[in-house]
């Protein structure tokens, strides 16, 4: 029994000229900050077996004597339980990758486009002999990040090596904007889970946001992925709260409507946008817990169910007592109930 994490004993994570352990900030990564990097200058080579674990031991055995690497200080993913050291892989994530055919007003890819663009190299060849030599287990969960995983060059590969066959979980966030047929097929076996960021429910204000003119081309994809055998808990459509520009429950009740075209979307995903949270120092202005509230009221009594993923994780990752105040904001937004005189303003006020 020791402090540990599972994705330090398991896990990889591609990322742009690197190799790392996760994709996780308990240092923020926009400040330079950096999760451990097993192989720096990666391009995609394939790396042994008993390389890639000698590397791996070298960050999993600080746990084991009780130290911690430096890049993992304050992790929300430590714990403390008994670890199984065998050697393989259970959680994998591919985010070397940023082509997108949208343009977000928040995406982070778009800080490092260029350098990026350049630099997307294969995995595959690195995933098959792996997999080929028993060390990545079946069932393992892989959590795609980048860029826009429908147009990236091995989308079809991955899927085809990982998902079709039911080898492993795969998470997805897609844009939607282009229709994958593998991805739904995917999705249709179970293997895939999609979180589709709409952010909107009007051509108007999704061209505001994603700087495409696609809601209608998105609404007609989601439609098509939500076909029976997709229904539990596989799509998810999220709505990043970004002040100034769909902070109101006016067009939430527009992207709810998108969700029951779709017949079968249940699960949606409130969160908020990342650069606002820098901005402000994670402290989040109150009107927006109480939006988001009111945002999960509304949700639930039209018989949504809604999650606050990152709105929670990202706003308290960086701060040490997280777990409190993770706890003290779930209650916020549990218990605390709007007063009447309240509604008028939460309903129609601007940021
Ligand atoms: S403790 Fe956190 S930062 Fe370290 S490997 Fe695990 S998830 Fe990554
Ligand atoms: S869809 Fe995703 S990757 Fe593409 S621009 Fe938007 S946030 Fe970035």
């Amino acid at each position: 029994m020791y402090k540990s994490c599972n994705i330090i004993l398991h896990g990889l994570c591609f990322f742009a000229g690197e190799l790392v352990s996760c994709c996780y900030a308990p240092n923020d990564q926009i400040n330079g900050g950096k999760p451990p990097i097993l192989f720096d200058n990666y391009n995609g080579e394939i790396i042994p077996k008993d390389k890639l674990f000698a590397r791996m031991h070298e960050f999993s055995s600080q746990f084991k004597n009780g130290s911690c690497p430096k890049e993992c200080e304050n992790c929300f993913k430590i714990e403390e339980k008994d670890w199984d050291e065998s050697e393989y892989i259970d959680y994998i994530t591919i985010t070397h990758f940023s082509p997108c055919n949208a343009d977000c007003i928040y995406c982070s890819n778009n800080l490092e486009l260029d350098e990026r663009k350049t630099n997307t190299y294969e995995i595959m060849p690195f995933l098959r002999y792996l997999k080929n030599e028993g060390i990545i287990k079946q069932g393992c969960e892989l959590h795609i990040g980048g860029g826009e995983f429908s147009i990236y060059k091995e989308c079809d590969d991955i899927l085809s090596e990982f998902g079709i066959n039911k080898f492993a979980n795969i998470y997805i966030p897609t844009n939607a904007i282009k229709y994958s047929a593998i991805m739904h097929k995917a999705l249709s076996q179970g293997s895939a889970y999609i979180v589709v960021s709409l952010d909107s429910g009007t051509r108007k204000t999704f061209k505001k946001i994603k700087r495409v003119d696609a809601f209608d081309k998105v609404v007609e994809n989601i439609c098509k992925y939500a076909t029976e055998g997709t229904n539990e808990h596989k799509i998810t459509l999220k709505y990043v709260i970004i002040p100034g520009v769909n902070d109101n429950i006016q067009e939430f009740q527009k992207f709810l409507d998108v969700g029951k075209k779709a017949k079968v979307v249940q699960y949606i995903r409130i969160d908020i946008e990342a650069r606002y949270l820098r901005s402000v120092n994670n402290i989040i202005n109150p009107y927006y817990l109480k939006l988001a509230k009111k945002m999960k009221e509304i949700a639930i009594s039209q018989g949504f169910k809604p999650e606050f993923h990152s709105f929670i994780q990202q706003s308290m990752a960086q701060n040490i007592n997280y777990k409190d105040k993770i706890r003290n904001l779930i209650n916020f937004i549990e218990l605390k109930y709007l007063k009447k005189a309240e509604k008028e303003f939460y309903t129609n006020h601007k940021y």
